[in-house]
């Protein structure tokens, strides 16, 4: 609890929830920047932690730190990530069920290193057996990994994670951390082949040039110059002063081998890397008649080489398209962009499916096997919100997942939270907030929605274009208060609040088609394992229309909404202190919205006005009973009036709790840990 007036003054109110009677968003700012101010980078809402990124190092995450957290009552130290990851800990063994912690903010708020900091508290906090131990090991260094090839410098963060990730920590019945499995979500290939001004590729590809051992390099046909790789160098930002690639690649490496990848493996999944590498080289020419001709084949000769694929058939398969007529096949020559585009769309898709191919790797690593009842805390870490001067489909998707995410937050806090008031008769003045429902609705309405409106374009090949998707976004949804678009200016543009969906639309209407044929055909030759393995699935041999990439991506965020309402929410919500990465700086400006469109006043206002704790009659007594010879040992009445002997016994204040149809609601955290103390005198 907070101590003396002057040290509150110092370093601000811990719990928001007990900030002085008037809650405006400023006083809301004001404890936030002083405890910044303070390198106190978490306060709680109630159970809820606001983390706000310091951009520096701070002495917080020892293992002594871990240890100060154990086991202690949430709301006696002061806020802590290790807090909130102790606290789901010890519930999920207390009630035996699962939990989820869903972490979110904007692009370098701090969702990263926070999922980070949870799964390290795991590891090393909770019991061990050195049996199990080698599953731990795997579980952390499955970061660095999926890092290097899932996270790239965007203008927003130099660790930009480029995928959603889910990830399940499970613990046995005796509390241990015996297995982890992970869920990715829609990786942004379209990076592998293009990068905005000041952005990078994906870590990895740099780690492998800078890093990679001489012999390595060489048996790759690799340079060590990102200067060499048309993939590497579209933005010259290939070196970046917070990123160390030559020391990322020994991580990775390391970590690889303790995820069981033998030689063989290794010696693949580089060939791949690599391999795309050189396809990035390729380079074509029109002939006389104007069709695509490769002008010199050494950098294609490595592709064959590395992914072990006859050359003569990887350069039919840049440079013709096979259409399929009655009786037999006929080769249609590409032009030179459809050349590019059938090159680029390759390296999207071998670059894609090995992404997908080690999250599978990485999970039969950190697969447990036995089959004892386990129970699981759900790690969930995507990418977040953001908008650039241009943006593109990727950010389309990101957004809506985010307010997928956000829409979740509202339903199970605000929304629910107020629907149980309602129904327990507890005495309530609602509290408005922004329910961004009508956001998801535009996005993903069946028939109505943007991504249907979308799939139907998707079905005219040809036809088709950006123009006239727009032009039918337009005509269909005009008029929603929340599109906007303007068929002139497609370019982007300022995004002022969260529920404000701003669409620039650019490659979007995409003819799928002309890679097929070289992506499932030639890739299938492969005698490379890894590429053999990631084109071998059977869905692209039948003949029914492939679902699109937004259909496929809202498929998968229904089925993550679902996986998470099963199971108990925690929340993290990080802010971005400033734009420019500085430490210690306070942008109040950005942190005020930030703090407008997560939602986090009316969460306040809710959990002010509400109570911390819930819990049945029935329940509450059978816990609580022994501290009253009224109620010890049974109560033999309603369980509801046995409650009220109980609370009155211990000296409940009337303002402190309320009783509800079948749930007694408990104001503060605090006077339930009175009550439990009260077993210890
Ligand atoms: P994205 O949505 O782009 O993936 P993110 O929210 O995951 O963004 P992070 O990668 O976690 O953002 O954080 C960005 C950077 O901010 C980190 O690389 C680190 O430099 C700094 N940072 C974040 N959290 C902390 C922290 N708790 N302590 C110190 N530095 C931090
Ligand atoms: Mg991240």
């Amino acid at each position: 609890m907070e101590g003396a007036l002057t040290a509150r003054d110092r370093v601000g109110i811990q719990d928001f929830v007990l900030l002085d009677t008037h809650t405006s968003e400023t006083a809301f700012l004001g404890n936030l920047k002083k405890r910044f101010s303070e390198d106190l980078i978490y306060t709680y809402i109630g159970t809820l932690l606001v983390s706000v990124n310091p951009y520096k190092e701070l002495d917080i995450y020892s293992k002594k730190q871990m240890d100060i957290y154990m086991g202690v009552n949430f709301f006696e130290l002061p806020p802590h990530i290790y807090a909130l990851a102790d606290n789901a800990y010890h519930t999920m063994m207390a009630e035996a069920n699962n939990h989820f912690i869903l972490i979110s903010g904007e692009s370098g708020a701090g969702k990263t290193e926070a999922s980070k900091k949870i799964l390290q508290y795991y590891a090393v906090s909770c019991p061990s057996t050195t049996l199990l131990d080698s599953v731990r090991d795997r579980m952390l260094v499955s970061n660095p990994v999926l890092e290097a090839f899932g996270n790239a410098k965007t203008l927003k963060n130099d660790n930009s994670s480029r995928f959603g990730k889910y990830m399940d920590i499970q613990f046995d019945i005796q509390g241990d951390a015996v297995g982890g499995h992970i869920l990715s979500y829609l990786l942004e290939k379209s990076r592998v082949v293009h990068q905005n001004h000041g952005e990078r590729n994906f870590h990895i590809f740099y780690q492998l040039v800078e890093g990679g051992e001489e012999d390595l390099l060489h048996q790759l046909g690799l340079e060590s110059n990102c200067q060499h790789y048309s993939y590497l160098v579209q933005n010259e930002c290939a070196n970046v002063t917070s990123i160390n690639d030559k020391n990322d690649w020994k991580t990775v490496r390391n970590a690889l081998s303790v995820i069981d990848f033998d030689e063989s493996d290794i010696q693949h999944l580089f060939g791949i890397i690599a391999s795309v590498l050189h396809l990035g080289n390729v380079q074509f020419e029109a002939d006389s008649k104007g069709y695509a001709t490769l002008n010199k084949n050494t950098e294609l000769r490595w592709v064959s080489t590395l992914l072990g694929i006859n050359v003569q058939v990887l350069q039919e398969g840049l440079t013709y398209r096979k259409i399929e007529a009655k009786t037999d096949e006929v080769l249609s020559p590409f032009t030179v962009d459809h050349a590019i585009y059938a090159r680029n769309a390759l390296a999207k898709a071998i670059y894609g499916r090995t992404f997908t191919w080690l999250v599978n790797k990485i999970n039969d690593s950190m697969e447990n096997k036995e089959p004892s009842r386990k129970t699981v805390i759900g790690l969930l870490d995507i990418y977040g919100f953001e908008v650039f001067y241009v943006n593109s489909f990727e950010q389309f998707c990101i957004n809506y997942c985010n307010e997928k995410l956000q829409q979740l937050f509202i339903q199970l806090t605000l929304k629910s939270e107020q629907e149980e008031y309602e129904a327990e008769g507890i005495g309530w003045e609602p509290v408005q907030f922004f329910n961004n429902k009508i956001i998801c609705d535009l996005v993903e309405e069946k028939h109505l929605g943007i991504i249907s409106v979308l799939d139907e374009e998707c079905l005219r090949p040809g036809e088709a274009t950006d123009f006239t998707f727009l032009e039918k976004l337009e005509e269909k949804m005009g008029s929603h208060p929340h599109f906007i678009t303007s068929v002139n200016n497609t370019r982007g543009g300022e995004c002022s609040e969260f529920a404000q969906l701003v669409l620039s639309i650019h490659c979007v209407c995409v003819c799928v088609c002309v890679c097929v044929y070289v992506c499932t055909q030639v890739m299938r030759q492969s005698k490379n394992a890894i590429v053999r393995e990631c084109f071998a699935s059977t869905e692209s041999d039948s003949r029914r229309r492939p679902e699109t990439v937004a259909s496929q991506f809202k498929s998968s965020l229904l089925g993550l909404t679902d996986i998470l309402m099963s199971k108990e929410p925690w929340y993290v919500r990080c802010l971005k202190s400033n734009e420019s990465k500085q430490p210690g700086r306070f942008d109040d400006v950005l942190v005020r919205h930030q703090v407008k469109y997560l939602g986090l006043m009316e969460h306040l206002r809710v959990r002010r006005a509400g109570f911390a704790y819930r819990r049945r009659y029935e329940l509450f007594l059978q816990r609580y009973k022994p501290l009253c010879p009224a109620t010890w040992p049974h109560w033999r009445g309603v369980a509801a009036e046995g409650v009220e002997v109980l609370v009155q016994h211990l000296g409940y204040l009337p303002d402190e709790y309320k009783m509800g149809r079948t749930k007694i609601f408990i104001r503060h955290p605090r006077t339930l840990f009175a009550t439990e103390d009260a077993f210890e005198v």
